[in-house]
């Protein structure tokens, strides 16, 4: 699709985004920075992508005038939120060039499929049976319990999971859920998380960024360590190289993230499955690959325009050593500002605010990157950053 790239007729082309979040957003700026138009679709009137882009079209994303608004004014289309409906997708793909495409979303969107996927893909995953009426708990494998069942469709941050560590929590966590189809999940021992960014161009290239290694707090990623040696190096090609596999056989246009647990050295759950299971994969920039706009020569949203437009990928260098902080809404508290005059005083620290009107708990309000020459430094000034904003 030479036809994405520079130019309409002399002109910047227009590209467009299904949803307006902070993704979405650091995409409009990567967009914009690289002389393109953009065009978001959002229903939400003060949208963190819709505040600054050229164009805003504030319609539902199945609605047929918003996407026919949408079609006329870009010239190619990507999405920034997994739940953008894939028929959304579809309808767009039918006149212009659409990535990733509404196979790879759909399959993202829903657990039962993108298991399916990875076994397909030949990538480890934790070992799970789908759940989708009584009959299926009855079948449940012990060897799944104590385990964690997942909302097949719809989670994110921990949203949608509930822990059982028997048949009895099984069936009424299956209850509370409301009886949707779900996936039940073995509790793994995990020494860690880690997450690979790739980036898939029309023909196939693809470049990536190294594992980030993630820390959790209440389901939501709360710190990403990105620099080298945050992991077992015999982890990071087997990482690499499943998230590439995976973006393959999806025939996968744009930025993937794949999620990965580490196992715990040494448990018969990591002898079983080979050290490395993937977690689950996100089928856009993903919040563990935000330090790439301050650690790296091209960030992840550089490279789904690249993608989109249908540019030249370059391997992207990580140049700094880099810890990300996550910035949820619980920092504003009574309506209090966080003291970003003393946090800014600290060393190589990047502060990213995404706009949102409204602080709330849990909600990602924005993230600081500290970068520097060494790990042990963007790790300590990381810390005091963190303290200082409590
Ligand atoms: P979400 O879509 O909300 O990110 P995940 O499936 O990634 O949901 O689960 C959230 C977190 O819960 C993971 O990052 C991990 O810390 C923990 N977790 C999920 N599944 C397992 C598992 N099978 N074993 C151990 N921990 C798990
Ligand atoms: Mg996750």
């Amino acid at each position: 699709p030479g036809s994405t790239g520079w130019s309409d007729n002399g002109q910047p082309a227009t590209l467009g985004v299904m949803g307006g979040g902070q993704l979405g957003r650091m995409f409009v700026h990567a967009a914009q920075s690289m002389g393109y138009f953009t065009v978001v679709l959002d229903p939400d009137t003060s949208s963190p992508a819709g505040l600054v882009s050229h164009q805003h079209i504030q319609r539902d994303y199945l609605d047929t005038q918003g996407l026919a608004k949408l079609v006329q004014h870009c010239a190619a289309v990507t999405t920034e939120f997994e739940n953008v409906p894939a028929a959304a997708l579809a309808t767009l793909a039918a006149t212009r060039p659409t990535a990733p495409n509404a196979e790879a979303v759909a399959i993202a969107q829903d657990r039962i499929q993108e298991k399916a996927h990875l076994a397909r893909s030949g990538v480890p995953v934790a070992p799970y049976a789908v759940i989708e009426n009584a009959a299926d708990l009855a079948t449940v494998a012990d060897s799944l319990l104590p385990g964690i069942l997942k909302t097949a469709r719809l989670g994110y941050d921990g949203k949608g999971q509930l822990r059982v560590s028997n048949r009895a929590e099984l069936a009424s966590a299956w209850d509370a859920l409301k009886h949707v189809p779900c996936v039940l999940e073995q509790m793994l021992p995990l020494a860690d998380e880690c997450s690979v960014i790739v980036a898939r161009g029309w023909d196939g290239a693809c470049v990536h960024f190294a594992p980030q290694r993630n820390l959790h707090r209440q389901g939501i990623l709360a710190v990403t360590q990105a620099y080298e040696g945050n992991l077992p190096p015999a982890l990071v090609d087997k990482a690499v190289t499943a998230t590439k596999k995976i973006a393959d056989e999806l025939n996968y246009v744009g930025v993937l993230c794949v999620e990965f647990f580490v196992l715990a050295e040494g448990s018969p759950e990591s002898a079983a499955l080979g050290g490395l299971v993937v977690n689950e994969m996100a089928p856009r920039p993903h919040n563990s690959g935000h330090y790439t706009l301050d650690a790296c020569d091209q960030s992840q949203f550089d490279l789904q325009v690249r993608t989109l437009a249908g540019l030249p990928l370059v391997q992207p260098r990580h140049h700094s050593a880099a810890v990300m902080l996550n910035l949820l809404g619980d920092l504003w508290v009574n309506g209090c500002i966080p003291p970003w005059d003393t946090v800014l005083a600290l060393p190589g620290v990047h502060l990213h605010l995404y706009g949102k009107l409204q602080a709330k708990p849990g909600r990602k309000m924005g993230h600081l990157t500290v970068t520097a020459a060494t790990a042990a430094e963007a790790n300590a000034v990381a810390l005091e950053a963190a303290r200082l904003l409590g």
